[in-house]
């Protein structure tokens, strides 16, 4: 059996307190794209962590954690990861990395980093992870896969053409040090010592283990609105974060994906540019900000604030289809226990008229948002484990939303720790 748990909004949806919460019965957990360039904050018995390249699962030892052949590996950074869970009293978890998955190069992050610096005011706000151009190396064929680095001679031989093609940008156009071949080769042969204990042939691994019967877990990172093709393009990310990816990015069936778990935020909450329909700004905003998330709405890896604004029906019904979602988990649900009124937009009104449907970018760009208004409860919902025993109009909350969204909201997380939910049916 294969669930997927994926954000149906921007990210930071708090996909990480599910994944690591679900993964107490699972014995698989995979990252099927992306790569360190967003953060999953996890608040557990070890105490809280913010992981970005390795899955959810690592905190149990009875899973397997799987960083699949659809993410962008930088070797170093998953070696870093182990070593700092180790440090803080994690036992060591079980890894395995895909013999298919592409190495994020060293030179992806200066090129990430030169490139931002080129488009000035024009960029995309990129964190400098390397993504972006980790990505465009893989489809124009000029990257390298794990399985690569047991080959010596060819692997000399590729770096050195890969390095001309890099150097002629370098010199021409971003005006920066070269590289050299033989110490990129040296650095790959570090990288092969670091990832050789955990590589292995996942998409075998796996259909053994759905043969076994095996509880697979798939985490997606970001959410749908930062999908390359269903999203606000440009403003997106450089992989697919649709559940449907995750049938490539970890070398499955599509078919044996069961469950779409869609996780929807009370609220809305964005890094980076792009439209931003629902957004609030000003104190209104500093106040959502401030008491947002488990420690404010403050990006996990670049510590950036967060855009935050009222939760978006239009957006997240959309990301809930877009995500093929048979269940929504609302989270961080808590936060909004201050306020009197609660604005919910229901539509957004382009060029004078009111839609219901989520449009593409250029139209997007114009979009107002249409807001209703939900009464407050004005109480503290942490620690109620019931739905019954929530306020009514927190209720009536949850209720207006899983009928914007057309989705079941299965569960609500009312905090940031691992047992703070409460299961709807
Ligand atoms: P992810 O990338 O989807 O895993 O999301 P992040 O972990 O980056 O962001 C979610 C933030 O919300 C983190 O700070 C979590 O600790 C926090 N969080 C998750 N669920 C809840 C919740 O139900 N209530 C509160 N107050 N915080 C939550």
């Amino acid at each position: 059996m294969v669930r997927a748990i994926v954000g149906a909004n921007w990210g930071d949806e708090g996909k990480g307190k599910i994944t690591d919460m679900l993964a107490r019965e699972s014995d698989i957990i995979i990252r099927f794209q992306g790569g360190s360039n967003a953060g999953h904050t996890i608040i557990n018995d070890y105490g809280r962590f913010a992981l970005h390249l390795l899955p959810s699962g690592v905190f149990y030892g009875h899973t397997t954690n799987i960083i699949g052949n659809g993410v962008a590996l930088n070797i170093p950074y998953l070696f870093r990861e182990v070593e700092s869970l180790v440090s803080q009293g994690v036992p060591k978890p079980r890894i395995l990395v895909s013999d298919r998955a592409q190495i994020l190069m060293p030179y992806h992050i200066l090129f990430d980093q030169y490139e931002e610096e080129r488009l000035g005011g024009k960029s995309f706000g990129s964190t400098k992870s390397g993504i972006a151009p980790f990505y465009s190396d893989k489809y124009a064929k000029i990257g390298f896969q794990v399985s690569e680095l047991f080959d010596e001679a060819a692997l000399k031989e590729k770096i050195k053409r890969v390095c001309e093609t890099k150097n002629i940008l370098l010199e021409h156009l971003y005006h920066k040090p070269l590289l050299n071949p033989d110490e990129l080769f040296e650095e790959m042969m570090q990288y092969r010592a670091m990832a050789e204990p955990y590589v292995c042939d996942v998409s075998a691994f796996l259909a053994q283990a759905l043969r076994e019967g095996k509880r697979i877990l798939l985490e997606g990172q970001l959410g749908s609105l930062k999908d390359p093709d269903h999203g606000i393009y440009p403003m997106v990310t450089s992989s697919s974060t649709l559940a449907a990816y995750g049938a490539i990015g970890a070398g499955i069936p599509p078919y044996e994906i069961r469950q779409i778990t869609a996780v929807v935020k009370a609220y809305s909450s964005a890094v980076g540019a792009g439209a931003f329909v629902s957004e609030i700004f000003g104190d209104e905003a500093d106040e959502l900000r401030r008491r947002g998330g488990d420690k404010g709405e403050f990006g996990a890896t670049t510590g950036r604030p967060r855009r935050v604004g009222w939760f978006d029906a239009v957006a997240s019904r959309y990301g809930c289809r877009i995500q093929g979602a048979t269940e929504a988990v609302l989270t961080v649900l808590d936060v909004l226990g201050y306020l009197d009124e609660i604005p919910i937009c229901t539509g957004y009104e382009i060029d004078g008229a009111v839609t219901r449907d989520f449009p593409v970018t250029c139209r997007l760009e114009k979009a107002k948002p249409v807001f209703q208004t939900m009464p407050g409860w004005k109480c503290d919902i942490r620690g109620i484990r019931e739905y019954d025993k929530l306020p009514a109009a927190c209720r009536a909350y949850i209720e207006a939303i899983e009928k914007e969204l057309g989705v079941p909201v299965a569960m609500v997380s009312n905090g940031p720790g691992r047992d703070e939910i409460i299961y709807r049916r």
